[in-house]
Formats: structure tokens, C-alpha cells, sequence
């Protein structure tokens, strides 16, 4: 089976779907990574979020025209990710005003600054280079005939508004607030309709477990993300759209829903916390450190997207220094030298190539990964490692119900291909 499931969770929507919420509310959903919502009020229409890419975009966009001819006032991004601003152009004419929150500045200026590097990790973390139906989760990209992806220009367009704290208007009769509300970045907001009773949570909720810790990217305000929904809930919305996965009616559950996930959020940091004061190792911690029942068998809880462990990894980083009190990390020599070593004192390669092989037939490719780590390192063309490693990796990619897993280890697989036959 190619495609990972997030077992029930819905992250990401992969069929385009325009939702009617309610009457001023609409969302573009599965179009792109990112959702698009409209709101529209009596003189012009409000966009919250523009998704990835200029052409899913337009799409939303046309199904949108069906629905109204107003003009396109305001652009809100929640933050400063590509997956809520690249498509801005689609929905900006003279008069549109683009609203951000104040560090939304620094944040893109310090995301620009390390362009090519997270060029590199969004193609692993989104699986750019691999085919489609090999995807785990994904960002727009049209793949040509060949299944070469073909990059589109950014949309992106500077805000016009920034605030600090709460920004408020009142637009064609619907009033509007805007609060600074961090978590998934630090210039995150949400925006909350009080009229409506409707909630835009940007990312701060989605259908998945947080993703409190990402593989390749900075450490994310894990404790402000539970305060940030605890605020939510004090509005009692009865409607909230989030800006990945689809919206929730009732009130009740909606409620329940924000509790859970800030539970979770603050479950999984006070126990890395108390973990770190324990004085266990961050191996340790993250063996030990899972869900409490009642919450790891929710559907928007499960690791579709965010993991229990990659989050024990970033919250144990952020409080602790990047030593990790074995004397032989401190000042490290060459891992190619200890690899070298290891494989001589295996009698070579052949033992060690047997070693993994038979992980691979014992159901660890983990273990079988690891060994393929020693024997390629010293052994860069040893073909009967590579295979291992092949099938180890794809193993990995099958059976994880992640949707970034199988990116990350389906493109490693790559590297291999041509000397190894699927
Ligand atoms: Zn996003």
C-alpha cells in the first residue's frame, strides 16, 4: 500500500472540496496544502489564507465567483508560511489592504535568509521529487506528464497592516478582531468573527497531532500554542475553520475538541519537562512519553502529521543545552573513523551486510537502516547494503501512518535507484 492513511486522521485533504459553512463563510479545502477561506460580507469579500501556489489559488477562487462578484477588500495571513501566502496575487487588486501580524517581517526575512536550505527540506519533508501517488502529505505542485514537478513563482505580496497585539475592523457590517496567538510560529493570529461566532484558528488546530516539533525546522512556542487555544475557547466559538482539514459546528464540541488538544499539547511538554529534571536521556524520554489513552485514541490526536516523539525532541532541545552527558559527544571525533573501526572488528562488510539482512527478515528495518549507516559510510558502492538499505526504507515508508515519514523516507530511497530494482 503506497498511500499512508494518518489512520482516520484527515491530514492533508487530498479532494478539493468547496464547503459552504455557513452563509459568509465558505472554505477551499484540498485544493492545495493550505485552505483558502472566504468571508463575505455585505460590500466585499474578506480572504483568510491564499495556500501554496498561485494556480490552486485561482481555482478556489473560480468556485468562489460562483458565489459572489464583490470585490476582494482584505487578505489576512495567519503566518508567514508558504502555504498561506504564495498565492496573494490571485486575490489582490488597488484597493485590497494585506494584514499580517507585526513579526510576521522577521519571521519571512529570517526563513529567506536560510532560502536554499529550506528549499532542500520542503522537496524531502513534501516529497517533491517523488512521484504522486508515492506522496505522503503534499504541496500543490502540477507534475508534468513525466511526473516532473514544475516550480510556480511565488504569489507572495508584502501586508499592507501590521498590528501587535488585536487588530479591529469592521467591514460591510461584519466586524472583525485579529489576535496575536502563537504556536505553530510566533507571528501567528486567529481571527475571531463575534457576530458569527466563528473562529479561524490558522493552524493552531488541525485534523492531526501537532506538529509542536518539525524534523528540519526551528523550534515552534510549544506552551503558548496551549495558551493560544486555551483564548479560544474563552470565545465559545460555534463555528471554527481551520486553515488545514476541514471546519467543526458546535459549540460543545468544538470546546471539547480545543480542550483536548491543549491537553495533549501540555501533557506532552510537562512530561519532557519533569523527564529532563528525572534526569533520563532524550532516548529514554521519547520510548516512554505517550499520549494518555483517552487522548491517543482521538482522530484529530493521532500522528498523521505531528509525532508524540519528534515534539519530546524539540522541547527537550529548546530547554537544554546540545550536550547530552555522554563524555564521548563532547567533543566528538570523526563518525566515519568509529564506523571504520566497527566494520574491522566485524571481520568486514560481509558480516555485517548478513547482519542487516537479517534484521530486514526479522521485522526491524530501523536496526537494518542503522547497520546500513556503518557499511556505506566506509563502503560508499557496496551494492548488497544499498538493497538493504532500499527495502529497509521503504519498509519504513509502508508501515507508517506519518504523512511526512514516507516523504523523508521514500526520497532517501532515491539516491539508490537505477542500482536497485523496486
Ligand atoms: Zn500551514
Amino acid at each position: 500500500m503506497l498511500k499512508p492513511t494518518g489512520a482516520n486522521a484527515q491530514f492533508p485533504n487530498q479532494q478539493p472540496e468547496f464547503l459552504k459553512v455557513t452563509d459568509r463563510v465558505y472554505c477551499a479545502t484540498g485544493y492545495a496544502l493550505g485552505n483558502v477561506i472566504y468571508i463575505l460580507t455585505d460590500k466585499s469579500v474578506v480572504v483568510v489564507d491564499t495556500t501554496e501556489t498561485q494556480s490552486a489559488a485561482r481555482a478556489t477562487l473560480e468556485e468562489f465567483r460562483k458565489v459572489s462578484q464583490l470585490p476582494i477588500s482584505y487578505i489576512i495571513y495567519t503566518h508567514h508560511h508558504g502555504d498561506h501566502i504564495n498565492g496573494a496575487k490571485v486575490f489582490k487588486d488597488k484597493t485590497t489592504k494585506i494584514i499580517a501580524q507585526k513579526r510576521f517581517v522577521q519571521e519571512l526575512a529570517t526563513y529567506n535568509q536560510l532560502r536554499p536550505y529550506n528549499r532542500r527540506l520542503n522537496i524531502i519533508q513534501f516529497g517533491i521529487s517523488l512521484p504522486p501517488t508515492e506522496r505522503g502529505v503534499r504541496v500543490a505542485v502540477n507534475p508534468n506528464r513525466d511526473g516532473v514537478t514544475k516550480q510556480e513563482e511565488s504569489g507572495f505580496l508584502p501586508p499592507d497592516i501590521l498590528f501587535d497585539e488585536k487588530y479591529s475592523f469592521e467591514e460591510g457590517g461584519i466586524p472583525f478582531e485579529l489576535y496575536h496567538t502563537m504556536g505553530e510560529t510566533f507571528d501567528h493570529l486567529m481571527v475571531w468573527m463575534p457576530q458569527e461566532q466563528i473562529l479561524l484558528p490558522g493552524d493552531l488546530f488541525y485534523d492531526s497531532f501537532p506538529m509542536l516539533s518539525s524534523p528540519m525546522k526551528p523550534d515552534r512556542p510549544v506552551q503558548e500554542w496551549a495558551e493560544s487555544l486555551e483564548r479560544m475557547r474563552q470565545f465559545q466559538p460555534s463555528v471554527l475553520v481551520p486553515s488545514h482539514t476541514k471546519p467543526i459546528k458546535g459549540r460543545a464540541e468544538i470546546d471539547l475538541t480545543l480542550a483536548n488538544y491543549a491537553r495533549a499539547i501540555r501533557y506532552v511538554h510537562d512530561e519532557t519537562v519533569k523527564g529532563i529534571n528525572a534526569g533520563l536521556t532524550l532516548e529514554q524520554m521519547r520510548q516512554q512519553i505517550r499520549l494518555p489513552e483517552e487522548l491517543a485514541r482521538l482522530p484529530y490526536l493521532k500522528p498523521a502529521y505531528g509525532r508524540v516523539e519528534w515534539s519530546v525532541n524539540g522541547i527537550y532541545r529548546k530547554y537544554t543545552g546540545w550536550y547530552d552527558f555522554n563524555p564521548t559527544h563532547l567533543n566528538p571525533g570523526s563518525v566515519s573513523t568509529f564506523h571504520q573501526a566497527l566494520l574491522e572488528a566485524s571481520g568486514g562488510s560481509a558480516n555485517l551486510v548478513k547482519r542487516s539482512q537479517r534484521a530486514l527478515r526479522d521485522n526491524q528495518p530501523q536496526l537494518a537502516l542503522e547497520i546500513t549507516d556503518v557499511i556505506l559510510d566506509t563502503e560508499p558502492n557496496n551494492r548488497e547494503a544499498q538493497v538493504v538499505r532500499v527495502k529497509a526504507l521503504r519498509k519504513l515508508a509502508e508501515i507508517s501512518i506519518n504523512t511526512v515519514e514516507p516523504n523523508v523516507y521514500r526520497s532517501a530511497a532515491q539516491k539508490y535507484e537505477g542500482v536497485v530494482q523496486q
